[in-house]
């Protein structure tokens, strides 16, 4: 197995965040403008208070101002649209994160349709997943793209190039990673298929894939033998199993939905779990959210 396989989106990710701060610093000396990036918790999940600390940190090292709004989980979904409301009415906002998923009496639908599709840096706005659909990419009303696709994009076109004329299989059909990374990968010239759990003879349909994106959840379960020699595999999942040993029982480790150790001896490219796609997801936040700052202020915003 040699290491060139290996897709390292950790040291991908620091590179474009560098990217970003050079973009942010040029901004705010040009323009005199600094992209803020409000991040919205509502309840105390640790998982996402992870999340959105990571996020925070990320953002303000990157020249973004981050504000946090942390409400409690109890607040009704009238208190967080009014929240949503002002964010999207003040200028020193231009991207708006609501860390899903939301308590139980709030739906999150209404969330996400109340934030301003320009300030929609999550990219989960039907406004922008229609602008995404029909190929809406350049221009002040161009499509926010969602951060996990929009990542897993930039590192295929990084190792591989042209994309066009490849065959893509997209595995998980889901509105945040699956369906918009098969529109990406759609306009990228790929021929296509998505892949979910109704899918018959999943092996073989994966085996035809020179660029295979796993996005289902479940813990290693595309195996080395489902994969075409030399194809680029991108793991998206992010799984927690057991890995007990005798001197902690209770440990566990993070797996994706890739079998890694037999796929990366077929593979030619593999993105590992950690350090694959999570670390692109966030740069890919940062990234949209400069994006969104420039087209607010009819600033043409930077190719990441
Ligand atoms: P969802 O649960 O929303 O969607 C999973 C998809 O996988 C569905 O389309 C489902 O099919 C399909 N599926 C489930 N089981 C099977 C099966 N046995 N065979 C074939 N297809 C199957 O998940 P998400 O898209 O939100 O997330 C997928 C994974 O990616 C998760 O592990 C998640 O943690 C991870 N993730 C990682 C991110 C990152 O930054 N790295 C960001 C977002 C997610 P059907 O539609 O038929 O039910």
């Amino acid at each position: 197995m040699s290491n060139d396989k290996i897709i390292d989106g950790k040291a991908f990710a620091e590179a474009l965040r560098e990217r970003i701060g050079t973009e942010t610093a040029a901004l705010k000396d040009a323009h005199g403008l600094v992209p803020g990036l409000a991040v919205v918790l509502v309840g105390e999940d640790p998982a996402s208070q992870v999340y959105v600390r990571n996020k925070g940190k990320a953002a303000a090292a990157a020249g973004i101002t981050a504000s946090d709004h942390r409400l409690d989980a109890s607040t009704t979904q009238d208190e967080l649209l009014a929240l949503v409301d002002k964010l999207n009415n003040d200028p020193t906002v231009h991207g708006i994160l609501v860390q899903l998923p939301v308590p139980d009496q709030i739906d999150p639908n209404a969330v996400i349709d109340a934030i301003a599709p320009a300030k929609d840096v999550d990219g989960f706005h039907v406004i922008n997943t229609g602008r995404l659909a029909t190929g809406q990419m350049d221009g002040p009303d161009a499509a926010m793209v969602p951060c996990t696709p929009l990542g897993c994009k930039m590192m295929l076109e990084d190792r591989l190039g042209d994309l066009s004329g490849l065959n893509a299989v997209v595995l998980g059909r889901s509105n945040i990673v699956g369906k918009p990374m098969a529109a990406l990968l759609t306009q990228a010239s790929c021929t296509v298929t998505i892949a979910h759990s109704r899918t018959k003879n999943l092996a073989e349909v994966c085996r035809g894939a020179d660029i295979l994106v796993a996005a289902v959840g479940r813990p290693q379960m595309v195996q080395g033998d489902w994969i075409k020699p030399g194809a680029a595999v991108i793991d998206v999942g992010i799984n927690r199993i057991d890995a007990p040993t005798t001197e902690d029982p209770d440990k566990t480790r993070l797996v994706g939905d890739v079998d890694f150790d037999s796929a990366v001896e077929v593979a030619g490219a593999i993105t590992p779990v950690p350090g694959g796609v999570g670390p692109m997801t966030i740069a890919c936040l940062l990234a949209n959210t400069v994006t969104a700052a420039c087209r607010q202020n009819g600033i043409t915003p930077p190719k990441f």
